[in-house]
């Protein structure tokens, strides 16, 4: 391909439910390419399938991209593009290319039996392409309509160099042809996605690992339709922490993952980087994620999605994150100083409201015998502290270990339990300021 063509990807996921991890998977991917290269991201709507297709997932889908960060270039419908489609079919139906067949589905179930039976690979016996015309004539007056078939060229070797997985190499004569179009004039997947990626000038496609015979075959419906195939790159597939292909992968989505308190930049970390030889770094900007994007880095072994290294991430993303990305879901009153003071110790954005009420109050502690005249002295050593401003934590437990001879856990423990109600929590150098001496004072004395 030459170096000056612009790289054109496109995301084509089918609305018949939410995206889940591997779709997203995918659309970062196209995009991350078509981010690197300068070039056009496009998400196309697979929904010829009417359906199953519903506009709350086209919505859905939509809302899950720009959550994530995944701007469109542009937006294309399969259902608004069935003339096109027709158009294409009936070319390759002049051409020969694609063929009407009448079996049922019972039938070509028997010759799958018989040829499985024999030992030999259960391929469709191109029986109707023996028809005569008066065979279809008849068919038609019986009000038989025909499904049609995609017409493989047997004697063109199928390859191509997949940009994960090398070259690849498939006998179209081991392949049925394909069906391309139902008896009721609607679409399967294959055909439409072809002619799609002519006219949308696709220069790259990039998808699951679960479409190379998928690819094999359009490869040869380029070919028919006059065009130059694009590049493929195909994934393997994700597996779930337990090392097998669960299920419950295929059920975790965006909205989960919003719930769980995941930020969209750790998502793009992670999956940006999963499955390749880089490492998988914390990035809330996915500048230097796209930067290095390269399908070379890309392994054949199915990757292994683990939400504990998810969750380990949005952490250290969060810990990240300025107050202006996180005010709109912190609670009213808090502030930079707050966001700051707290954002250290919490996995998810939405945990800082747990210690902002800390901070606001009222807290529970009920001192221990031996800390409770302690407590009182550092009280009054708060009330008696000049400039509250400036480092009060420091100056407060300076005091104290000078006056009670305190030190470490003993001098810090009661303090922190009697201020926080809780043994562990942010740095109380930056929490103290937050809770401020008059509500200090008070715990202290409670
Ligand atoms: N609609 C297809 C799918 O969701 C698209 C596959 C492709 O990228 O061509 O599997």
């Amino acid at each position: 391909m030459p170096l000056t063509q612009k790289i054109v990807t496109r995301f084509a996921p089918s609305p018949t439910g939410r995206l889940h991890v591997g779709n997203i998977r995918t659309a970062l991917h196209n995009w991350m390419w078509a981010q690197k290269t300068g070039g056009t991201f496009w998400l196309r709507i697979d929904d010829t399938d009417a359906e199953r297709s519903r506009e709350e997932h086209v919505e859905a889908i939509r809302a899950d991209l720009r959550w994530l960060g995944l701007a469109v270039d542009g937006e294309e419908r399969q259902s608004s593009r069935f003339a096109l489609y027709e158009r294409r079919f009936d070319e390759l139906v002049a051409s020969g290319r694609v063929y009407p067949a009448y079996e049922t589905q019972q039938e070509l179930e028997l010759k799958r039996k018989i040829l499985l039976g024999r030992g030999l690979p259960p391929i469709y016996d191109r029986a109707a392409l023996a028809l005569t015309d008066a065979d279809h004539a008849r068919l038609r007056a019986e009000g038989v309509a025909p499904h049609w078939r995609f017409k493989l060229d047997a004697n063109a070797p199928i390859e191509w160099a997949d940009l994960i997985r090398g070259p690849q190499k498939f006998d179209p004569a081991t392949m049925s042809d394909p069906v391309v179009r139902r008896a009721d004039g609607s679409w399967l997947y294959l055909l439409p996605s072809v002619i799609d990626d002519i006219d949308m000038g696709i220069t790259h496609v990039v998808r699951g690992e679960d479409h190379v015979s998928n690819t094999a075959a359009q490869l040869q419906m380029f070919q028919a339709l006059g065009a130059r195939p694009p590049a493929f790159a195909h994934e393997a597939l994700l597996t779930g922490s337990e090392g097998k292909l669960s299920k419950r992968l295929g059920s975790l989505g965006a909205e989960h993952f919003r719930e769980a308190g995941i930020e969209p930049q750790a998502i793009v970390a992670l999956l940006a980087r999963l499955g390749t030889s880089l490492p998988v770094e914390p990035v809330a900007d996915p500048a230097p994620l796209i930067e290095t994007f390269d399908f070379a880095r890309f392994g054949r072994a199915p990757a292994r999605f683990d939400e504990a290294e998810l969750a380990q991430i949005n952490a250290r993303i969060v810990h990240q994150l300025p107050f202006t990305r996180v005010a709109a879901r912190l609670p009213a009153g808090m502030d930079a100083a707050g966001w700051n003071a707290i954002r250290p110790n919490v996995a998810t954005v939405a945990e800082a409201a747990d210690w902002w009420a800390v901070v606001e109050g009222p807290v529970e502690a009920v001192p221990e015998a031996e800390d409770v005249a302690f407590l009182r002295e550092a009280a009054a050593t708060a009330a008696a502290i000049d400039d509250w401003s400036v480092d009060p934590w420091h100056n407060l437990t300076g005091a104290l270990k000078a006056s009670t001879g305190r030190k470490g856990k003993t001098l810090f423990l009661p303090l922190r339990r009697a201020l926080t109600g809780r043994d562990h929590g942010p740095d109380m150098a930056a929490l103290l300021p937050l809770i401020g001496r008059e509500r200090a004072i008070e715990r202290l004395l409670a």
